[in-house]
């Protein structure tokens, strides 16, 4: 579903008519010799696309129009092969919607030595020019990422691949629309929030659905659809005898997959990316989606229970951001704690909502009762979530403004098997220790809703943070409870300025 070579960045190179057109010829092949091999490096998911030497402001302010304009472009990678003189670029800055990393790179990587000569200095110079490029972003209080470092370098390439990620992100939400099957659970104060807000300053939409909705598109399940589906279940996953067809409980699968088909037919004719559900509204639906939204949830689109918009939408973007990568990513909970001599250790799970995409090995296709919503024992994919090194972020409201929440997290295996618990799970250790993290998540005023993702490290969500002009509280190894809380004081307040009126 989610392909990155769908975006592209555009390569653009800044210059002018001070050295004879031999020298911008030279810039130009140069220009599309990196250009080139950013697009071909692995670390690099989306295509990099060169674009003509700029050399004066009309022909700059021209190509930041179109790439305002276009649908998949999400961003521009700016180098200053010779020197540019930046005052050419404010008006092509000022128009820029898109997010920018400046490159600061040379052509040749060595001095040669014996042989430089005035020529030489005059083509390679991006060690000044790129200065000239850098003043009049950091004067225009730009936000962007700043690269150093030869063009070939595995290092650089990763470090503009993590960006791009992060743009295809930023884009996705400007594109992005979310469903919400009923309202947040009543009285719950973190997943409210301000859509308005939201869709200006983070660009996703959010919109509330009747649940009758949803149950008119379920029952246009047709029987051999249902049949389909329930082989496919059978073919993916080790399911209980007891749903089996011909089971004493088959027909709680067969309500579960036409769940499923109603479900994602509707998230495919509104062109949504992302949306909720509560279980204190589900008029009319025979049990609370479970193994429905786990499937959705790996094929992409993000999820947020009880009416949880903004880690819906925050799921689906880490979902973008580490699109090809192996790991997964989930809608998670904070749930329970393991405190003990040997490391506390953070149990999360849900009720039933946690993305297969994060599994150690083949789920279980269970049924169980749920003690809350009234309603029919909903099917769901029990696992243990696999080890390794992963993330878990929430996005929140402060009322004025939205704050990033990460905290940085090692996934390990569940001391002792958990027989009795009926929900998929994931054990973590959060970094540098519990004390720490949640110490610093609370005063952070993080979510106890989160998006649990593997391949994300903290420079994809800081670049995505910056581009969406978003407070990013990254709570890692070197995490410091004193240091966190004067840190969230001083940001209250360029935040606030920041933002204006
Ligand atoms: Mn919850």
């Amino acid at each position: 579903m989610l392909n990155l070579r769908d975006f592209e960045v555009w390569f653009v190179t800044g210059s002018q008519h001070l050295y004879g057109p031999d020298t911008l010829t030279a810039v130009a092949r140069h220009s599309g010799e990196i250009a080139a091999a950013l697009d071909a490096a692995t670390d690099i998911p989306v295509r990099v696309v060169p674009k003509p030497v700029l050399t004066r402001p009309d022909e700059i302010l021209r190509l930041v129009d179109e790439a305002n304009a276009s649908e998949t472009c999400v961003g521009l990678i700016t180098w200053m092969h010779t020197f540019s003189p930046a005052r050419m670029w404010i008006s092509g800055l000022d128009a820029l919607r898109k997010p920018f990393l400046h490159l600061h790179t040379q052509f040749n990587r060595e001095i040669p030595w014996s042989e430089i000569d005035m020529d030489f200095m005059n083509l390679n110079q991006a060690a000044h020019g790129d200065r000239e490029f850098g003043f009049i972003a950091a004067r225009m209080r730009l936000e962007r990422k700043v690269v150093v470092g030869h063009w070939a370098d595995t290092q650089v390439q990763a470090r503009i691949g993590a960006w791009t990620r992060a743009a295809a992100a930023r884009r996705d939400w400007e594109t992005g629309k979310v469903a919400r099957f009923g309202d947040n659970m009543r009285d719950v104060a973190v997943t409210e929030g301000d859509k308005l807000e939201a869709q200006r300053r983070l660009g996703f939409t959010v919109n509330g659905f009747g649940v009758g909705d949803l149950v008119g598109s379920i029952a246009e399940a047709a029987e051999t659809q249902v049949d389909a589906l329930i082989a496919t279940y059978l073919a993916e996953y080790d399911v209980v005898p007891e749903l089996r067809p011909g089971g004493q409980r088959a027909e709680s699968l067969r309500d579960g997959a036409r769940i499923e088909l109603g479900l994602r037919r509707f998230l495919e004719e509104g062109g949504f990316t992302a949306f909720t559900t509560t279980f204190e509204d589900l008029h009319g639906l025979s049990q609370l989606p479970g193994l429905a939204v786990q499937r959705l949830m790996r094929d992409g689109y993000g999820f947020g229970a009880e009416g949880d918009w903004k880690t819906a939408a925050f799921v689906r973007a880490m979902k973008v951001m580490s699109a090809g990568l192996p790991g997964g990513v989930s809608f998670m909970e904070d749930y329970t704690y393991h405190l003990a001599e040997s490391g506390d250790l953070i149990l999360g799970a849900h009720m039933l909502e946690v993305c297969e995409s994060i599994a150690a090995g083949r789920p279980r296709l269970e049924i169980h009762p749920l003690s809350i919503g009234g309603k029919q024992d909903p099917v769901r994919l029990v696992f243990d979530a696999h080890a390794g090194p992963a993330i878990a972020a929430s996005v929140v409201d402060l009322g004025q403004r939205f704050r990033m929440v990460a905290a940085v997290v090692d996934v390990v295996a569940p001391e002792q098997p958990l027989p009795r618990l009926p929900v998929a799970r994931a054990t973590w250790r959060p970094r540098p220790d519990l004390a720490t993290s949640a110490g610093a998540w609370i005063y952070a005023g993080g979510s106890h809703h989160t998006s649990l993702g593997y391949a994300i490290t903290p420079e994809h969500l800081s670049d995505f943070a910056s581009m969406c002009g978003t407070e990013l509280v990254l709570i890692d190894e070197n995490a410091r409870i004193d240091e966190l809380r004067s840190t969230l004081r001083w940001n209250d307040v360029y935040y606030s300025i920041a933002r204006g009126l």
